[in-house]
């Protein structure tokens, strides 16, 4: 008789999904956990990002209150109180971990504090005891990368771990943010809205996410970010940093010629490393990559020792939060010997949630003409949109990239709540629906969504405002 049903190692969503799903199916689950119960997502990462960038969008919508017709006194501005940010962003993370942990217990999902290695028979060991079990899934999580020169300090040079943790009195004056991916953008978003001047380094030539979205949809962003004072520079060779009596100087070159800076702080933004060394992989014959991603069949999240399974940032898929969720579930399915749906990898949601919000699922119109589709594609801009102009925010577009006469092969959109209207149309392009399909739905006026089904009708050769 094995202890548990499953144990699970490593409590961020991938584990605590599997966990909550497993218990709900019936199994008897047990959780490893080193640090706290949520992981990078709820501690480090998704959470207090995003709660930061909550508190930037109030700044804006303080800071453009006069055009609704608000009038604050000459020249006052909303000034920044960063602890008081910092503490409502702490209080939610707080409110969330409460839930999660009270979520386990009444699942009776066992947890067990402490760093868990796999062992050769396939169990796992805990500070000294070990415990067996049918299966056991590895999700060990990530953390961030640096390169050397760019030395993680904790202090002035910065990775998202201390970002979304900022416990000084106020934020930097100046920093550079090294790395224009997902959370060098939005932390560039953040910075730059309260105040901060920020400088964003990126080494490929277009300057904010130049991997992932569609080019247009991505510039919007990059033109949204400059106007509101972001000094990118796309195609950035980063030197070494040296520290100056008064903070950091930062040289790098681009095609323009070399620069120098001095700023106070370094957000280093450059990727994460998957975590699984020491974690008794090889002891229990699971194949680990070259680059450290634990190797799996996607089908099932089978990892090459039998009973073992490995799911999110630790195996090479899109390093996100709901992706993880969905495979947990599928190892989950395939644990309790159900047929899995896979996840479709080409066709998840992204979503950055800088100012204006980017996000997307399926190709781009560059990779589908570089994958030799016949395609058409339709944008349609928020700027016409009655909802986007009462919110006061019209700066995006909505594009449809679709094969010639047949199904949507990705939706990618940039503007006000494009996070939450990535929803129908991620749907849409899972479902392999056809743009006049749901261009026949009906969208809510006044809404953003309008601005979606207005896009898909345009594909019928008819329009009504577009
Ligand atoms: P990323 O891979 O998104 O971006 C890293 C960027 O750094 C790339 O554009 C790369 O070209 C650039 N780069 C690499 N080395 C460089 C160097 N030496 N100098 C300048 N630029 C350099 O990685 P990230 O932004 O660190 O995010 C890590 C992971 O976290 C991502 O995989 C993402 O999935 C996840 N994440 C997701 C969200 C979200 O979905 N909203 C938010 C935050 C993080």
């Amino acid at each position: 008789m094995t202890d548990y049903d499953v144990i699970v190692l490593g409590g961020g969503p991938g584990g605590y999904a599997a966990a909550l799903y497993g218990a709900s199916a019936g199994l008897r689950m047990a959780l490893v956990e080193e640090n706290k119960v949520g992981g990078t997502c709820l501690h480090r990462g998704c959470i207090p990002a995003k709660a930061l960038l909550q508190a930037a969008e109030v700044y804006r919508t303080i800071d453009h209150a006069g055009s609704f017709g608000f009038r604050l006194p000459e020249g006052a501005t909303a000034e920044t109180d960063w602890p008081a940010v910092n503490a409502r962003k702490s209080g939610i993370v707080k409110q969330l971990h409460g839930g999660l942990s009270g979520l386990l217990r009444r699942r009776k999902v066992t947890v067990i504090e402490g760093h868990g290695r796999l062992t050769a028979d396939g169990a796992v060991e805990v500070a000294g005891q070990t415990a067996s079990a049918r299966a056991v899934i590895v999700c060990t999580g990530s953390a961030p990368r640096s390169i050397p020169g760019l030395d993680l300090d904790g202090d002035r040079v910065i990775s998202s771990d201390e970002a979304t943790n900022s416990a000084g009195a106020s934020l930097p004056e100046r920093i550079a943010v090294v790395g224009g991916g997902v959370i060098g953008s939005e932390f560039a978003s953040v910075y730059t809205d309260l105040g901060t001047q920020t400088t964003l380094l990126e080494a490929l030539p277009d300057g904010v996410l130049p991997i992932g979205p569609d080019r247009d949809v991505a510039n919007v962003l990059a033109k949204a970010l400059s106007r509101r004072g972001t000094k990118i520079h796309g195609g950035a060779r980063v030197s070494p940093l040296e520290r100056t009596n008064s903070g950091l100087l930062v040289s790098f070159e681009t095609a323009k010629g070399a620069e120098k800076i001095e700023v106070d702080q370094v957000l280093v933004a450059i990727g994460r490393r998957p975590v699984t060394e020491d974690i008794g992989a090889e002891a229990a014959g699971v194949a680990v990559s070259d680059r450290g991603f634990i190797d799996v069949n996607p089908a099932t999240m089978a990892t090459s020792r039998e009973n073992i399974y490995a799911i999110g940032d630790c195996v090479a898929t899109p390093g996100l939060a709901h992706v993880a969720y969905a495979e947990a579930i599928v190892a989950i399915h395939t644990i309790l010997g159900e047929r899995a749906v896979p996840v479709d990898y080409d066709r998840v949601p992204w979503v950055v949630y800088t100012h204006p919000e980017v996000a997307w699922s399926g190709l781009t119109e560059a990779e589908a003409r570089a994958a030799g589709r016949d395609i058409e594609v339709h944008k349609h801009m928020f700027a016409g949109n009655g909802r986007a102009m009462i919110i006061g925010d019209t700066d995006g577009m909505v594009k449809v990239v679709a094969e010639k006469g047949g199904p949507i092969l990705g939706v990618h959109l940039v503007g006000p709540w494009a996070s939450e209207l990535l929803a129908e149309t991620y749907l849409a392009v899972n479902w392999e629906a056809l743009p006049s399909e749901v261009g026949a739905f009906i969208h809510p006026h006044p809404s953003l969504s309008e601005a979606i089904g207005e896009t898909m009708i345009t594909f019928t050769g008819r329009s009504l405002h577009g």
